[in-house]
């Protein structure tokens, strides 16, 4: 059996930017139901962040890294849709896409239409798949029809900037919140209605006054413990809080009847993995992805790029607020 080598990161235990190291790893062959990729473009994502950290426990050591590009290297026995020399973008549970090659379950890899290059297959998949489900499937009771008013926190991040134009293609006024004044000018220059910057303005207020008192439908929350609270005030009666994600702390325990009072409101938690659980339903969601790209409606703002070697460097402006749009490391 045939025995390659590869540049990896790795974590040998939970803690800050200085915990990743890059190593030599061996990768084999892959096995059944599986593919060996090598990498041209690996995305950066904060989900990397909260598993470096440990608010996402995982058994050490641990390879990082949720989404990559690259050309299919070798197929296992029963993958079909997928062959040497492909081009292909993934999404990926189990981590490990820091790395220029690895072997990995072929269910979550796609083939990248050729009109999309390797850095923004590598930069969209995972950002671009969970912009898809949190606007087509993550919806209110009520539906979603064009012209209602949603809130997006963390708009000027990588899955904001792509939400906020998703929405504007599906009709969506989106209340984009971020943390700089700058920030919400490129929210703004993306698609959304309103811009927010919720470092200066109450955010609650503003929602209030641009929704004519009513609040909003939904709210697309991944600031968590600091923006919580104050979300669930601008949802209407039956709104929908759509909590994905943690960057601010995770959201602490709640009372349910809490809800009752404030307007009957609904309260969802999902995660993207559950959503492309399936290659069917990857390769649909994907193909969505894909067409709205293709058709211009939504452009991937890679706004930083870092060599491999740098991914120290990478974790750190992430964290610190100080980037936009997406992310990617180069190999
Ligand atoms: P971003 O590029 O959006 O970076 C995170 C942003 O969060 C920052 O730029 C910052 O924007 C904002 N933020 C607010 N408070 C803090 C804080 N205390 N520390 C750091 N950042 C803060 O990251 P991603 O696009 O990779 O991910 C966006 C969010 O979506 C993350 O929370 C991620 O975990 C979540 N996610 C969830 C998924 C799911 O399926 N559940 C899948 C993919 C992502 P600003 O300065 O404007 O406040």
């Amino acid at each position: 059996m045939t025995q390659f080598t590869s540049r990896a990161v790795r974590i040998d235990q939970n803690g800050g930017p200085e915990e990743l190291k890059i190593v030599d790893v061996p990768v084999g062959e892959p096995g059944p139901g599986e593919i060996r990729i090598r990498h041209k473009a690996i995305g950066l994502n904060f989900i990397d962040v909260y598993q470096r950290s440990g608010l996402y426990p995982f058994p050490m050591p641990l390879q990082l890294g949720m989404e990559a590009s690259g050309v299919v290297d070798a197929v296992g026995d029963g993958v079909t849709h997928l062959q040497v020399g492909d081009r292909a973008a993934y999404a990926s549970n189990p981590p490990g896409s820091y790395s220029e090659l690895r072997v990995m379950p072929a269910k979550c890899v796609c083939k990248l239409p050729d009109a999309i290059s390797f850095e923004t297959g590598a930069a969209m998949m995972l950002k671009g798949l969970t912009a898809q489900y949190l606007l087509k499937k993550a919806r209110p009771v009520e539906g979603l029809e064009p012209g209602d008013h949603v809130l997006f926190h963390a708009a000027a991040g990588g899955v904001g900037l792509i939400a906020c134009q998703w929405a504007k293609a599906l009709g969506l006024q989106l209340i984009g919140t971020a943390g700089t004044d700058a920030k919400c000018q490129l929210v703004l220059a993306n698609g959304a209605a309103h811009a927010i910057n919720y470092n200066t303005q109450d955010f609650a207020a503003r929602v209030k006054d641009i929704t004519g008192g009513k609040g909003v439908k939904v709210v697309y929350d991944s600031v968590g413990k600091d923006t919580w609270d104050k979300s669930l005030e601008c949802l209407r009666p039956f709104g929908l809080m759509a909590s994905f994600g943690n960057a601010s702390g995770a959201v602490p325990p709640f009372a349910p009847g809490m809800l009752g009072a404030k307007g009957s409101l609904y309260v969802t938690r999902q995660t993207l993995f559950t959503h492309i659980a399936t290659r069917e339903a990857t390769q649909a969601m994907a193909d969505d992805l894909f067409a709205v790209v293709l058709s211009g409606q939504v452009k991937i703002h890679i706004d930083q790029r870092y060599p491999l070697a740098e991914v120290q460097q990478a974790h750190r402006s992430l964290e610190a607020r100080q980037t936009t749009g997406c992310t990617i490391l180069t190999l």
